[in-house]
């Protein structure tokens, strides 16, 4: 049963791979990746914790627990102690890394918001707008409770008019579709899956079609040609950290531009990706079902005790 659970937040991790640029709206697919991301974390935490449990309860309820929740994963699982502790030791590195990867994320946006004595400060409607004293090349926005968005004086003057409204719509639209929280949710389940090989893939492609989401709404704002302009023009920005939502110079650039030539990244999903998803749902809703009986015996076991 617990195999089937993992099974499923296995298969629930591949979805974002299957991405390319122009097969529906980016805001579709930056949905679909990031939930099947969480689901795939939310379906493996269930099922290490599950496969885990004898250990667990050892650790914090004493041997006689542990010999009752022992006698009945026998029931369930094959594997035993050993599969136990397995699954303990990739559960434990998979919240550690999480937990990690949630607090770095935290101290990089405290270092990257710009303090009110740094930089020019121009207000817009919902944000502030900073031009920064430096030369590198540089776009990124802050969330929180005084929304930023950040452009180096460098990059500022390369860009004509149209251009800089360009990227300013760009960095408004991850704030006000919240990508910092889409951010902090792939990181998390990535941390979580860190020993799932396509993880690593999926988290990409869900990043890159949040930056595509932000394209399609500054290119409605500003035009195409200004955007795809502007893109070229930062080609060589800085990396930024995963920790914020930035306009992140060649990376997906290819992909970014392709979508918006003609009418790519506004057109459907096709039949076969509904299809794909529809049957990882399923198989996804049949993992969790199949838990039901085992989480429920579970439960009737331990809460006596
Ligand atoms: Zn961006």
């Amino acid at each position: 049963m617990t195999v089937l659970v993992l099974a499923a937040g296995l298969l629930a991790a591949l979805p974002g791979i299957s991405w390319r640029t122009g097969s529906g709206h980016p805001r579709t697919w930056a949905l679909i990746t990031s939930t099947s991301l969480l689901a795939a974390g939310f379906y493996v935490l269930v099922g290490l914790a599950l496969l885990a449990a004898p250990v667990l309860l050892l650790a914090v309820g004493g041997t006689s627990l542990a010999q009752v929740c022992e006698v009945l994963m026998q029931h369930f699982e094959p594997g035993g102690l050993l599969t136990a502790w397995l699954a303990t030791a990739l559960l434990a590195s998979g919240v550690a890394a999480t937990a990690w990867r949630l607090i770095r994320s935290r101290r990089r946006r405290m270092t990257l918001r710009v303090p009110s004595y740094v930089g020019v400060h121009e207000p817009h409607d919902g944000f502030e707008l900073i031009t920064l004293p430096t030369e590198t090349t540089l776009a990124y926005s802050v969330a929180g409770r005084e929304p930023q968005v950040v452009i180096g004086r460098g990059l500022r003057a390369r860009l004509d008019e149209g251009q800089l409204a360009a990227v300013v719509a760009h960095e408004h639209a991850h704030l006000r579709w919240h990508h910092q929280r889409w951010l902090d949710a792939i990181d998390a389940s990535a941390g979580l899956l860190w020993f799932v090989p396509w993880t690593r893939r999926s988290a990409r492609a869900a990043r890159v079609a949040l930056e595509c989401w932000a394209d399609r709404d500054a290119a409605d704002v500003a035009g195409p040609c200004s955007l795809r302009g502007a893109l070229l023009v930062a080609a060589d920005a800085a990396p930024a950290s995963h920790a914020v939502a930035s306009l992140n110079g060649a990376d997906a650039l290819a992909q970014r531009i392709a979508m918006l030539d003609g009418d790519r990244g506004r057109r459907d999903l096709p039949a076969l990706t509904l299809s794909v998803l529809a049957f990882t749902a399923v198989v996804a809703t049949a993992g969790a079902v199949t838990a039901g009986p085992q989480l429920a015996a579970l439960v009737s076991h331990l809460c006596p005790l």
